[in-house]
Parts: C-alpha cells; structure tokens; sequence
C-alpha cells in the first residue's frame, strides 16, 4: 500500500489534481482510496457526479458508535474510494482535531485492511500546517508529501511551510518530501519562479499541470478530465502524474 499526502493553498487546484490522479490511477488498475482532508468538503466531488458526498464527522455525529464502515465511503468513478473527513462548525472546534478523529475512526473500522487500497491519497488544506493538518505526515498515515503549486507569491509561499512541516519529521521515519506539482496559473516567469522554490527546496518539479478550460467543462459534467475526456491530451498529463507516482 502507498500512501501519499497532497498538500497546497487553498484554491491552488489540489482536489482537481487529486481527483484526476485518483481516475488516472484506477484506469491504470489500481484500487485508490481518496481522502478529503479540507473543511471544504468537496475533494472527491469530481468522481461522484458533482455532489457532495456526507462527511466522516458529520455521520459520527449523528450515528455515533453505529457507524458502519459503509457509511463512511462512496464508491466513485472507476471504483476510487471516496471519503471526506469534513469539517467543525464555523467558529467552534478545531479542524485538525476533526482529521484526527476521521483518521483514528477509519483505523477502528478497520478501513485499510478490509478494503486493501493499492494507493491511499489524502488531499489536504496547506494554508495552515499547526499539528492538526500535519497529522497525515505523522504516525505513518503517509510515506510521501507532494505539494501542489503555482508560480502564484502565496501558493509558493504556503509550500514553503508544507515543506518546513515536513522537514520537522523528516528525523523520525514520518513523510519525506516527493516532490512540487506545478499547477499553472500562467503568470509570467512561472516555471522559473517554481524551479527556483523546489531548488531552495532540494526538491524537483515532478509534473507541470498546464492551465485549460478542459478542467471546468468536465467540472460542469460533475466529473474528472479523465473520465469526461479521456482521449484530451490533458488526460495525458494526469496519467503521467500517475504514472510517476506509482
Ligand atoms: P483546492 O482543492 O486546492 O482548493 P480545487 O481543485 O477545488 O482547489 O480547484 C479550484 C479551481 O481551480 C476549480 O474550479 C478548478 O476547476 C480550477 N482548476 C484547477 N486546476 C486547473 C487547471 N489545471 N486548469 C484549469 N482550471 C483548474
Ligand atoms: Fe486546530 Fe490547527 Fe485550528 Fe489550532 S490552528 S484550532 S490545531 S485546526
Ligand atoms: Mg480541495
């Protein structure tokens, strides 16, 4: 079993990113279990017709120790496992907390043994890395972090903390850094700009993700580009993402 992190900005593109991995993966035969590590909730939104799916928090709060593991995943296209851990209610709790009690509930219900996922890839909120969102790099939930980025100031800006979190572990056998997906915003000098973040880094670029409207036309059909276009060369792009993940 691998397990990855997918780390960014919000809005960078990680769940656009991840979705399309996740298709990509399963067209390549391998079972891939998604989880959305956002408060935003809508991380496998793509795979299952554009609607989104009930949280892991949410249904702990209203079936509490009747919680089934059925009831926590759905099964989207090409058979990715969808799950999303959800979030507190605006104002009150803690986010990070909430991400740990998905994660010890899916330990619990025996999540990874019953379903027996070739990848596991948690999508995650990069803009804050307090103990809370770091805790997919921690307690071996994940042996590689790629950070999701643009040539955007902010977007590098919050890869540069993803990566410090990351080197925090790096002494304990947790995560280790995988690499940066440029997700291309166009701006001018943006691949020099990305370049130079994953020299600081000690890192490499391991897949440029370039700009198309192809991403919404399928996002309107409540679906992933490589299940909508799988012919389009963006297809292509996710594939070999894919490709060099496995
Ligand atoms: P995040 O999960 O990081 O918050 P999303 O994946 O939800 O970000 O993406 C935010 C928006 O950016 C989406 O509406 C998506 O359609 C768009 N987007 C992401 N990647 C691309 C791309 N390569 N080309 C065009 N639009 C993109
Ligand atoms: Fe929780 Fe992190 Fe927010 Fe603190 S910053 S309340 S640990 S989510
Ligand atoms: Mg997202």
């Amino acid at each position: 079993m691998k397990k990855i992190a997918i780390y960014g900005k919000g809005g960078i593109g990680k769940s656009t990113t991840v979705s399309n991995l996740s298709r990509a993966l399963s067209a390549k035969g391998k079972t891939v279990m998604q989880i959305g590590c956002d408060p935003k909730a809508d991380s496998t939104k793509s795979l299952v017709g554009g609607k989104r799916i009930p949280t892991i928090l949410d249904t702990l709060k209203e079936k509490k120790k009747d919680t089934k593991l059925n009831d926590l995943i759905v099964v989207g296209d090409g058979g990715v496992l969808c799950l999303e851990a959800g979030g507190p209610t605006p104002g009150i709790g803690c986010a990070g907390r909430g991400i740990i009690s998905a994660f010890e509930k899916l330990e619990e219900l025996n999540a990874y043994d019953i379903y027996k996922p070739d990848v596991v890839i948690y999508d995650v909120l990069g803009d804050v890395v307090c103990g809370g969102f770091a805790m997919p790099l921690r307690k071996g939930y994940s042996d590689e972090v790629f950070i999701v980025t643009s040539g955007e100031m902010m977007s590098m800006y919050a890869a540069n903390n993803i990566a410090t979190a990351v080197k925090q572990f790096s002494n304990r056998e947790y995560a280790s850094l995988g690499g940066l997906i440029l997700n291309a915003k166009n701006i001018e000098n943006e691949t020099k700009l990305v370049e130079n973040l994953s020299k600081e880094l000690k890192t490499t670029i391991i897949q440029r993700i370039p700009r198309n409207p192809i991403v919404q036309k399928a996002e309107n059909l409540g679906k992933t580009v490589v299940e909508a276009f799988p012919e389009d060369d963006m297809s292509s792009v996710y594939m070999e993402l894919a490709e060099k993940i496995i």
